[in-house]
C-alpha cells in the first residue's frame, strides 16, 4: 500500500485554495476601493485648494466696476451674465451662486438646469469654515441642484450697497462630475482588470508556496501517525516545539507513550497472572494429592488401620483442608485487592486493644513453637485512624510470617510507638532473616525466598499487607539480616482525643 504519499486529502487542499484565493481578491478588491476613493477625495482636495480664491477674485474684479444689485434692488443680471460669459470661457463646470447673509439663494448661473427643482437655500455652517480658514482646509458644501450631495466650493462675502452676502461657486459641477465619473470608471476598470491579472497571477505562485509550507508539518505529522498506526511505536513527531501544531505534536507523543506504557504494563500484568495462576493449581493440587490419598487409603484399610493410625491419617486430612482454604481465602484477598474493589473504611480505633486481641490470638500457636510472644507498648493507648479490619489483616499475616519464619525458642515482638503525629508498628522476630538480595521482592506476590518444602506459604501474605498500606498512603520498610531476624515497620496517623 504505498499510502505514505497520500497524507492529505484533496478536500482540505481544495479548502486552503478556496480560502487563500478568497483572501486575495478580498484584500485585492478592498486595495482597489481604498486607492479609488481616496484618489478622488485626493483630487477634490486639489481642486478646492487651486480654486479657493475663485470666489474672493470675482467680488474684487466684477462688483469693483459695478454693484451686483440695480437701483430697485433686484438682481444686476447683466452682471451675472457677463460674469458666466467670462468664467463658461475658462471652466465649464462651475455653478455660480448669488446668496444673502442667511445663505438663500437670490441667483445663479448654471450652464444647464436639473430636472430636479432647484435648492433655495444652501448651508451656511461649510462656508464660514471655508472663510474662516481663508480656503486652506477641505470642506463639502450643498449642491442646490444636487439637494443630497455634497460638493467642493469656492466662496467669498461681499457688502455692497448695504447688502451682504456671501459669492459661493461650486467647483466641481455637474459637467465636472460627469467627466470625472466617466475618467475613473475607466481608470477602475483597468485598475480592475490589471489587478485581477497580477493578483491571479501572485495568487497562484504564493498560494502554492505557502500551501506547501503551511501543510509540511502536518505531512510529517500525519506520516508519523501512520507509522504509528502501522505497527512502529518507536515513532515519534521529531521536534514537536518546532512543530505549527505544537500541540498537537506534544499530545500525539504523549499518547504513544501512554500506550505503549499501558501494553508494557499489560505485558507484564498478563505474564504475572500467568505465573499466578500456574503457582496456585500448583499449590491446590498438592493438598488435594494429599488429601486424597489419605482418605483412599481411610477408605481401602479402614478394618486393617488401629485406632490411632486413623486419628493420624484424619488429623492430616483436617491439616491439608486448613491449608487448602487459607490458601483459597489469601486468593480472594488479594485479589479483591488488586481488583480496586476494596475502600478503606478509615475510623479512629485503639491499635494497643487490637495488638492485644492478636496477641492473645496467636498466643497458642506461638506457645506451640516455643516462641515468646510480646506486645511493646510503653504509652497508655495509642489511637489510629485507619480501616480497623485491613489494619488486623496486615498484622496478622506479618505475626503469622514472623511465627513462622522463627525457630524454636525465638521471639516475636510487636511494639507501638509515639512517633511526631504517627504511630510506629513494628513486627520484630529472631528469626531467619531475609537475604538482602530478596528483601526488594518479598513484596511481590509469589516470591518465596526458600522454597523449601519446610515453608509453609504461598508467597501472596506479604502482597496483601503491600496492598493494605497503599491503601493507606502508608509503605512498609523491612530490616533483616539473615540468621540474626527481620522487623516490618509500618506507620499510621495517630488520632489526637
Ligand atoms: P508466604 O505465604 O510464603 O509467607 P509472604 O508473602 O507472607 O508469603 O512472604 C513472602 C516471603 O518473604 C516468604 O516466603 C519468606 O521467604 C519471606 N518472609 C516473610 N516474612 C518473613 C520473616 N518474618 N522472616 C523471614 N522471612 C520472611
Amino acid at each position: 500500500m504505498s499510502t505514505t504519499e497520500k497524507t492529505l486529502t484533496p478536500k482540505l487542499v481544495k479548502k486552503l485554495w478556496v480560502a487563500f484565493i478568497l483572501l486575495v481578491l478580498l484584500m485585492g478588491s478592498s486595495y482597489i476601493f481604498i486607492t479609488g476613493y481616496l484618489t478622488n477625495k485626493h483630487n477634490q482636495a486639489i481642486t478646492q485648494r487651486v480654486n479657493a480664491n475663485v470666489a474672493e477674485h470675482v467680488i474684487q474684479e466684477k462688483f469693483q466696476d459695478a454693484s451686483p444689485f440695480l437701483a430697485d434692488g433686484s438682481v444686476n443680471k447683466a452682471l451675472f451674465g457677463d460674469l458666466m460669459h467670462d468664467m463658461m470661457a475658462v471652466n465649464r463646470s462651475i455653478e455660480v451662486y448669488l446668496l444673502n447673509k442667511a445663505g438663500e439663494i437670490q441667483y445663479s448661473v448654471v450652464l444647464e438646469h436639473n430636472e430636479n427643482e432647484p435648492a433655495k437655500h444652501v448651508s451656511l455652517a461649510p462656508i464660514n469654515e471655508f472663510i474662516r480658514n481663508d480656503g486652506a482646509t477641505f470642506v463639502l458644501g450643498d449642491d442646490p441642484l444636487n439637494p443630497e450631495e455634497q460638493k467642493i466650493f469656492s466662496a467669498a462675502p461681499f457688502n455692497v450697497d448695504g447688502k451682504e452676502g456671501f459669492i459661493y461657486i461650486i467647483l466641481a459641477g455637474k459637467e465636472f462630475q460627469l467627466i470625472s465619473d466617466n475618467l475613473l470608471g475607466q481608470y477602475f476598470t483597468k485598475l480592475g482588470v490589471g489587478a485581477t491579472l497580477l493578483t491571479m497571477l501572485f495568487a497562484a505562485l504564493i498560494g502554492i508556496l505557502s500551501i506547501w509550507f503551511l501543510t509540511k508539518n502536518l505531512r510529517l505529522i500525519t506520516q508519523t501517525v501512520r507509522k504509528f498506526q502501522e505497527g512502529d511505536l518507536d515513532i515519534r513527531i521529531p521536534n514537536p516545539e518546532a512543530s505549527d501544531i505544537e500541540v498537537f505534536a506534544h499530545s500525539f507523543n504523549e499518547m504513544a507513550d501512554t500506550i505503549v506504557d499501558n501494553m508494557d504494563k499489560m505485558k507484564s500484568v498478563d505474564t504475572l497472572r500467568r505465573e499466578l495462576i500456574a503457582n496456585v493449581s500448583h499449590d491446590l493440587r498438592t493438598p488435594l494429592a494429599i488429601l486424597k490419598g489419605y482418605v483412599e487409603t481411610l477408605q481401602i484399610k479402614r478394618d486393617s488401620l488401629s485406632e490411632e493410625q486413623k486419628q493420624e491419617y484424619l488429623r492430616i486430612t483436617h491439616d491439608n483442608i486448613d491449608k487448602l482454604s487459607n490458601l483459597i481465602n489469601q486468593l480472594f484477598d488479594y485479589s479483591k485487592l488488586e481488583a480496586e474493589q476494596v475502600t478503606p473504611i478509615k475510623e479512629p480505633f485503639s491499635i494497643t486493644e487490637l495488638s492485644h486481641d492478636l496477641i492473645a490470638k496467636f498466643k497458642v500457636l506461638a506457645a506451640q513453637k516455643s516462641i515468646t510472644l510480646n506486645l511493646d507498648n510503653p504509652e497508655a493507648n495509642c489511637m489510629v485512624f485507619a480501616d480497623v479490619s485491613l489494619v488486623e489483616r496486615a498484622l496478622q499475616n506479618l505475626i503469622e510470617n514472623a511465627i513462622k519464619y522463627t525457630e524454636k525458642g525465638g521471639k516475636v515482638t510487636l511494639s507501638l510507638l509515639k512517633k511526631g503525629k504517627n504511630i510506629e508498628i513494628n513486627i520484630t522476630d529472631t528469626g531467619t532473616g531475609i537475604p538482602v538480595n530478596e528483601q526488594p521482592f518479598i513484596f511481590d506476590r509469589y516470591k518465596q525466598v526458600d522454597k523449601s518444602a519446610k515453608k509453609q506459604g504461598y508467597g501472596l501474605g506479604l502482597a496483601i499487607v503491600k496492598k493494605i498500606m497503599d491503601l493507606h498512603d502508608t509503605t512498609i520498610t523491612v530490616l533483616s539480616k539473615p540468621k540474626e531476624g527481620s522487623s516490618f515497620i509500618f506507620n499510621l496517623p495517630a488520632y489526637q482525643l
